[in-house]
C-alpha cells in the first residue's frame, strides 16, 4: 500500500488545480486521470467551444466587411470546418501537454488510470495500484444526460459534437440551456439550418427575462427557428436517413441530419465506487457537500461539476484551490463563496451576467427592487446592415440602490461583465456607477450612464 497526503480522482479543472495547490504546500499528491489532462473544459467544453465561437463570430461579421468598405465581394461564406477543428484540436493538444508538464515539474504524481474507492481513504486503480491517504478529493466532473426516449441514440451529445469534423446541413438542438444556445448559434453562423427546441417558453430559463427575450429575438433574426414547449417523446430515422423528432403533444420536427441533445448534465460517478467509501449523493444525484466541500465521509471531499453547484470551470478551480489551502496551507477557514458568480453565455450575441435576475430579486425583496434598463444598437453596427441589439439591466435594492444583479446581452458583453462583477461583489451602489466617468465610445459606458 502506497501512502500519500492527498489523492485526487480526476484531472479536470478542479482536480488539477487542487492537486497542484496542495503540492505547492509540500503535500505528497497523487492525481488519477486516464484521459488527456484538462477534463471537460479543455477537451470537450469551454476551450474548443470558444474557438468555434470565435470562428462563428468572424463568419457572422463577413457581410460587415463590405459595409465598412473593406471587401467588395464578402457575400459567400466558404467554411472549411475540418480545418477549424484541426486547429482547435492542435491547440487543445498543446494545452494537454502543458498541463501534464506543469504538474510533473511541480511534483504531482500523475497516474494515468481510472481510480475507485476500495474503502474510505483507500484508492485502487484498474491497473492494480493501491494508495492510502487521509484526504481524498473526488473531482470526476459531469457527463451529458440524455432522456430515455425511444430513438434517443439517434442524437448526439455535446461530447459527440466535439468529435465531429463536419457540420450538419440541418441541425436540431434539443434543450436551450447555455450549451444548447451556444452550439445552435455557432452552427447557424457557420451556415447550418438550425432548429432549437426546448421545454420552456424561451431559452435560458434561469436568466433575467430581458436577456431571454433579447436573445430569442436575435436568434430568430439570424435564422434560428425557436420551438418552445417541446417535450421530446421519440426520435426516428426515415428511409432517406433523415431524423424526425416528435413531442409528447404530437408535434413533429423533421428532416435533420444531426440531432443534438443539450438536456442537462449529471454527476460522473459511475467508475468511482462511492458505495465502498459510503459517500452519499444528494437528491439531484450529485455528491452532497457542505460549504467546505466536505462530503458525508470524513476525509473525502468533492469539488466541481460532480458536486453540482455552479458548474463552471473557474468555480471548480477556485473550490479546489481553497480546499487545498484549508487542508495543507494553514488556512482553516478557506472555502469558496458561491454567491454572485459571474458567467458568460457565448451566444450570438454574447451574454454577460452576475447576481440576481429581476424575478429572483422581486421574489425576495418585492417593492424594494428598482431596475434600470437600456436598449441600444452598438456603434459598431452604426454602419452595418446587420443591427443586432444590445440590452442591459441593473437590478438594485432600495433605499440605497445596492447592486443585486447586472445583466448584459450584445457585442462586448462577454468581456465587460468581469469588471462589473468586482463592483457588485464589493457592494457597489448605483451611485458608485454614476460617479464613474464613462469610457466613450464603448458599450460598457452604458452601464455607468443609465437613468
Ligand atoms: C460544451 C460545454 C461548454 C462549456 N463551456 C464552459 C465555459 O465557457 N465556461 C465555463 O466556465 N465552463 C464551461 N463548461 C463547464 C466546464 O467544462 C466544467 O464546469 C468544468 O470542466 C468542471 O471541471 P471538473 O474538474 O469538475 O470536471 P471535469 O473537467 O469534467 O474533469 C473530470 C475529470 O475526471 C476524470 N475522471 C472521471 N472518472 C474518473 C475516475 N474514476 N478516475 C480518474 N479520473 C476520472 C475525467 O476523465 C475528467 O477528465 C462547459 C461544459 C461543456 C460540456
Amino acid at each position: 500500500m502506497e501512502r500519500y497526503d492527498y489523492v485526487v480522482i480526476g484531472g479536470g479543472s478542479g482536480g488539477l488545480a487542487s492537486a497542484r495547490r496542495a503540492r505547492s504546500y509540500g503535500a505528497r499528491v497523487a492525481l488519477f486521470e486516464p484521459e488527456p489532462l484538462g477534463g471537460t473544459c479543455v477537451n470537450r467544453g469551454c476551450v474548443p467551444k470558444k474557438i468555434l465561437w470565435s470562428g462563428a463570430e468572424l463568419a457572422e461579421r463577413l457581410p460587415d466587411l463590405e459595409d465598412y468598405g473593406l471587401c467588395a465581394d464578402a457575400q459567400r461564406l466558404d467554411v472549411n470546418y475540418a480545418k477549424l477543428r484541426a486547429a482547435s484540436r492542435a491547440y487543445v493538444a498543446r494545452l494537454n501537454d502543458i498541463y501534464a508538464k506543469r504538474a510533473a515539474d511541480e511534483g504531482v504524481e500523475l497516474i494515468r488510470d481510472v481510480a475507485h474507492f476500495a474503502a474510505a481513504g483507500r484508492i485502487a486503480s484498474r491497473g492494480g495500484r493501491e494508495l492510502e491517504a487521509p484526504h481524498v478529493l473526488i473531482a470526476t466532473g459531469a457527463e451529458p444526460s440524455i432522456p430515455a426516449v425511444p430513438g434517443a441514440e439517434l442524437g448526439i451529445s455535446s461530447d459527440g459534437w466535439f468529435l465531429r469534423d463536419e457540420l450538419p446541413k440541418r441541425l436540431l438542438v434539443l434543450g436551450a440551456g447555455y450549451i444548447g444556445v451556444e452550439l445552435s448559434g455557432i452552427a447557424r453562423a457557420l451556415g447550418c439550418e438550425v432548429v432549437l427546441a426546448f421545454r420552456a417558453d424561451a431559452p435560458l430559463v434561469r436568466f433575467d427575462q430581458l436577456l431571454r427575450e433579447t436573445l430569442s429575438a436575435e436568434m430568430r433574426q439570424t435564422g434560428v427557428e425557436l420551438v418552445s414547449g417541446f417535450h421530446p417523446a421519440h426520435l426516428s430515422r426515415n428511409d432517406a436517413g433523415r431524423i424526425t423528432a416528435a413531442s409528447e403533444d404530437g408535434r413533429v420536427l423533421e428532416g435533420f441530419d444531426c440531432v443534438l441533445w443539450a438536456t442537462g448534465r449529471h454527476a460522473n460517478v459511475r467508475s468511482v465506487g462511492l458505495e465502498a467509501a459510503g459517500v452519499a449523493l444528494d437528491a439531484q444525484g450529485f455528491i452532497g457537500t457542505d460549504a467546505y466541500q466536505n462530503t458525508n465521509v470524513q476525509g473525502i471531499y468533492a469539488v466541481g461539476d460532480v458536486a453540482g453547484r455552479a458548474e463552471l470551470t473557474p468555480v471548480a478551480i477556485a473550490a479546489g484551490r481553497r480546499l487545498a489551502d484549508r487542508l495543507f496551507g494553514g488556512e482553516p477557514d478557506a472555502h469558496l463563496d458561491y454567491e454572485n458568480i459571474p458567467t458568460v453565455v457565448f451566444s450570438h450575441p454574447p451574454i454577460g451576467t452576475v447576481g440576481m435576475s429581476e424575478a429572483v430579486a422581486r421574489a425576495r425583496y418585492g417593492e424594494q427592487v428598482k431596475t434600470y434598463v437600456s436598449r441600444f444598437t452598438n456603434l459598431y453596427h452604426g454602419v452595418t446592415r446587420r443591427k443586432p441589439r444590445t440590452a442591459m439591466k441593473l437590478v438594485t435594492l432600495l433605499p440605497d440602490e445596492r447592486l443585486l444583479g447586472i445583466h448584459s446581452i450584445g457585442l462586448g458583453s462577454d468581456e465587460l461583465i468581469q469588471g462589473f462583477a468586482v463592483a457588485l461583489r464589493m457592494g457597489a451602489r448605483k451611485a458608485d456607477l454614476d460617479r464613474t466617468v464613462a469610457i466613450h465610445p464603448t458599450a460598457a459606458e452604458e452601464m455607468v450612464t443609465m437613468r
